[in-house]
């Protein structure tokens, strides 16, 4: 029922057309700047190549779509509110920080702050929450969230060039009124309007915003789209590693961030959010710099903690969500219907409720860990090995278990430089940004600024964009 909205199959099945297809397609991709540095040269822009993206976009559902965006307002001010629950993500995890070296370190920083008192009233949020739909049989599908990512969250800049491409390749293709069916977007764009207003409100005309990369800068000009947004305000950006801020950076005697004698005015973290980022003590100590600062943090680092795993898996206990909405029914009720099936593995009776369940069905389940960046989810049978393996002690409750959500599969092409041309069948997750600003008790801005939809073979479980195993889509709404 699904295909018959998306590309029949006299396009899909017509190797002519779609070789010639996906010729034009790199080059369209390449013109709009749908671009990715080499993996050989992931610091040099001498020669690059276009980002990995589906020849055709795949179809969406109108209602889910659309309830992905309206929800997105309440998922801003849920993550909002709990960074400023010092109690909730206390109890939500200390159980994780006992055996997570990552997150413990984290919290640390999270606990300095809250004992020096925060520097900074000003908060910027730029978030995004991904979801797939969980379709069985004939049933209409239903919106699922995987997971939000609260720092570091990608694809906002590139995403807002795919929608001409799609477009272009459809109406090669003869699909005129598909084509006109493909949405505009522009993350990139509402995520600048976010940093531009923290900026506005530090209040200095001289201080700059910060990017705070990683060593290894492959996705950079999904950056740039965010960052030539900003230098178009007249705002001036500038991009560094952990490195160079513990080097050249200091506090003034007001906490004010200062960088080589520039003053810092937002920090915005497009690193920092795996063990691997931080490449050795320095790195931690530069963290803790900025947190420490009057910059405004993109995320501070309790909206990072917010974002963890363990506080989602804690969100779908009852009652969890009407902590944080009181009055708000309607918006308790609108995010819960996107969670799936979320279970504890602390250390009691539930906890081995759950541990029985897995290991009685681990097809049904995804067990995972307190990381970021796609990979590190466990499947099928490694779950048993795994939860025998802690099953018994405190490790196991470095883990959540979640429902394995299944998506319907839709044939598609994966354009990847230096792949050969081969229909897959696909899974695709769409993900929808939002930004917020606040000040002190006022919200001074909740936006939903845009959306991301990645598709991978549906022979990957697991891993993103930037993990060589999804690439970018876009919606075909029907
Ligand atoms: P990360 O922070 O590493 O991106 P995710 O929770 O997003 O962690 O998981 C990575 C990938 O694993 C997702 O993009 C998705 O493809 C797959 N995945 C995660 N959770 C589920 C689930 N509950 N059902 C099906 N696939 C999932
Ligand atoms: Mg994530
Ligand atoms: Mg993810």
């Amino acid at each position: 029922m699904r295909m018959a909205q998306g590309i029949p199959d006299e396009v899909l099945m017509n190797s002519a057309l779609i070789k010639e297809l996906a010729e034009e397609a790199k080059d369209s991709a390449v013109t709009q700047g749908v671009l990715m540095r080499l993996q050989e040269t992931p610091n040099s822009s001498e020669v690059v190549s276009f980002a990995p993206f589906t020849l055709f976009p795949t179809p969406v559902p109108k209602a889910v779509f659309s309830q992905a965006l309206a929800v997105q307002t309440h998922y801003n001010t849920l993550v909002d509110k709990i960074s400023q629950d010092a109690d909730f993500l206390q109890e939500a995890l200390a159980s994780t920080i006992t055996v997570d070296d990552f997150t413990a370190r984290l919290f640390k920083i999270h606990q300095q702050i809250l004992k020096e008192g925060r520097s900074q009233s000003i908060v910027l949020g730029l978030n995004r929450s991904d979801y797939m739909l969980d379709q069985r049989e004939n049933d209409t599908p239903s919106l699922k969230q995987i997971e939000i990512n609260t720092i570091a969250a990608s694809f906002g800049g590139l995403s807002s060039r795919t929608p001409d491409v799609h477009r272009h390749i459809l109406k090669m293709a003869g699909r005129l009124e598909e084509s006109e069916r493909i949405l505009d977007n522009n993350p990139a764009a509402g995520l600048a309007r976010a940093i531009a207003k923290a900026w506005e409100l530090y209040g200095s005309e001289k201080a700059v915003v910060v990017f705070l990369v990683e060593d290894v800068q492959r996705n950079i000009f999904d950056q740039r789209y965010v960052e030539y947004e900003l230098w178009k305000r007249n705002i001036h950006v500038i991009r560094l590693r952990f490195e160079d801020v513990f080097k050249a950076g200091s506090l003034d005697q007001d906490k004010r961030l200062f960088v080589d004698g520039k003053e810092v005015g937002v920090v915005y973290f497009r690193n920092g959010y795996m063990p691997d980022n931080y490449t050795s003590e320095q790195s931690w100590d530069a963290r803790l710099l900025m947190e420490r600062s009057r910059a405004v943090k993109c995320p501070d680092i309790s909206t990072h903690l917010a974002g963890t795993k363990k506080v989602q898996q804690v969100l779908a206990r009852p009652g969890v969500l009407e902590r944080f909405f009181p009055d708000q029914p309607q918006a308790v009720q609108q995010i819960r219907a996107t969670f799936a099936g979320l279970y504890t593995l602390d250390l009691g009776p539930e906890g081995d409720k759950t541990v029985s369940m897995a290991l009685a069905a681990p097809e049904r389940f995804v067990l995972k860990p307190q990381r970021e960046g796609g990979g590190n989810n466990i499947y099928g049978s490694e779950i048993c090995q795994v939860l025998e393996q802690v099953k018994e002690s405190t490790e196991r409750t470095a883990y959540i278990l979640m429902d394995k959500i299944h998506p319907t599969p839709v044939r598609n092409y994966l354009m990847r430089q230096g792949s050969p041309l081969k229909i897959s069948n696909c899974l695709s997750e769409l993900g929808v940004f939002g930004a917020y600003v606040r000040q002190g008790k006022d919200m001074v801005t909740n936006e939903c600024v845009g959306h991301l939809l990645r598709t991978k073979s549906s022979e990957h479980s697991d891993g993103g964009v930037a993990a060589g195993v999804a690439v970018l889509d876009n919606p075909l709404l029907f």
